[in-house]
């Protein structure tokens, strides 16, 4: 069965096609720049490339150019749209309602645009996507991939805030945790790494990208997780702040700030970004502090001590840890921020070998010395091959 993953977002929408259930890639490419002068359309198949300049107004005229694309003479794939036989969707929130995958039909759909209500950017772009391949292809099996699901499992004693109950009930106010999908793939590779059953493994798994967030998984299960309510708590990112003690916020209110501007302070020009003043991108952070950039190293020194503390706690309420998986852009990549962040955790029994560390970037691979209690894998991770399984199998 072919099956298309796709993952539509606000500015861009990006495709896979997979053979199941080999999980063979046969094309993939994405939609960018949605709604700006000039979009532009990549496209890979086996070898080959296709690049165009085009304007596209919005995910659905996307979605169309995308499946137009699939079926081209030159450089499609697909003989005909019907050969798909089943499209999976990426969709950020999911409420308290959905704790899988689930195939999409009318009721779905219609929570998916209640959630939207606690994701406004992303889920209204994640429904076009499935509405434009509802126009296209109208009988097709669409399948949605919560970024929440995976956090379903977390416990009322860590998913709830300390504010009035009423909140929860009233508002929905809750952790609700993110990039799910990705946290379950690499838990379940670890397990599969270490020879156990995906209901058999303690880990603690950090995704570190341009969102990051730390999960504590028992026995395959989200038990914890850094992100809560939004996207925005938890540890440092890119340009997002992580935790904060609330009462900056009133304070800056006080001094003029209005809450347009606290958002975009919080979400744009904080985490990374802020503290050095000069990148969001930890390639370029490392080359500074390489170079003596002190507010580079110092803006590399917090998102790791704040990654570590994390790490601290979620060994505390696990009952002991099998795997410290690193994944995301930074966790598969960043040698020296791993480094950064696990010295010091032997406590914990955590102890990295050097030359393995500098061995893993971008690929699987174990970097713990023989002492180490705890095993520290690199994990890439794959978010859209685990959206073909789900769709594959709900297919
Ligand atoms: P997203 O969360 O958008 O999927 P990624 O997981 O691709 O993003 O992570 C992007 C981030 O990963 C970049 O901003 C950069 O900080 C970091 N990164 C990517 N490659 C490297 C590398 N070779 N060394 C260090 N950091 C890297």
């Amino acid at each position: 069965m072919k099956v298309l993953v796709i993952n539509a977002g606000s500015s861009s929408v990006k495709y896979y096609l997979y053979q199941m259930p080999e999980a063979r890639i046969l094309a993939k490419g994405q939609v960018e720049r949605i709604a700006e002068e000039s979009s532009t359309l990549s496209a890979f198949f086996g070898e080959k490339t296709y690049t165009a300049q085009t304007e596209v107004e919005n995910v659905e005229e996307a979605m169309e150019l995308i499946l137009e694309t699939l079926v081209r003479p030159e450089g499609g794939v697909l003989g005909d749209i019907s050969e798909i036989g089943a499209v999976g969707h990426r969709v950020v929130h999911g409420g308290e309602e959905f704790t899988g995958s689930v195939v999409i039909d009318e009721k779905v759909i219609a929570s998916i645009e209640k959630y939207a209500d606690l994701a406004p950017l992303h889920n209204p772009p994640n429904l076009a996507g499935i509405r434009a391949v509802q126009r296209k292809i109208p009988d097709i099996k669409q399948v949605a991939c919560f970024d929440t699901a995976f956090h379903a499992t977390i416990p009322e004693v860590a998913y709830m805030y300390a504010l009035p109950y009423s909140l929860y009930e009233e508002f929905g106010i809750r952790r609700y945790g993110f990039h799910g999908i990705s946290h379950r793939y690499v838990a379940r590779r670890a397990a599969a790494i270490l020879g156990k059953g995906k209901y058999d493994i303690n880990a603690i798994t950090c995704h570190l990208g341009n969102g990051c967030s730390i999960t504590a998984v028992k026995q395959g299960r989200s038990i914890d997780t850094s992100m809560g309510f939004t996207p925005l708590e938890g540890v440092p990112m890119g340009t997002r702040c992580g935790d904060l003690d609330p009462a900056i916020l009133f304070y800056l209110e006080d001094k003029g700030y209005d809450g347009k501007q606290l958002k975009t302070l919080c979400n744009k020009e904080s985490g990374l970004l802020g503290i050095s003043g000069l990148s969001n991108d930890v390639r370029n952070l490392e080359e500074l502090a390489g170079e003596g950039n002190s507010r580079a190293k110092l803006a590399i020194d917090i998102f790791c001590y704040r990654i570590k503390k994390y790490i601290g706690a979620y060994a505390a309420v696990l009952d002991s840890v099998d795997a410290l998986v690193f994944t995301g852009g930074i966790g598969e990549n960043a040698v020296l921020l791993r480094q950064l962040i696990c010295t010091g955790l032997g406590q914990i029994g955590v102890q990295i070998d050097e030359a393995a560390n500098q061995a893993a970037t971008g690929k699987e691979m174990q970097i713990q010395t023989e002492q180490s209690r705890v095993k520290v894998i690199v994990i890439p991770t794959n978010e859209q091959a685990a959206i073909a399984k789900d769709t594959y199998e709900r297919g």
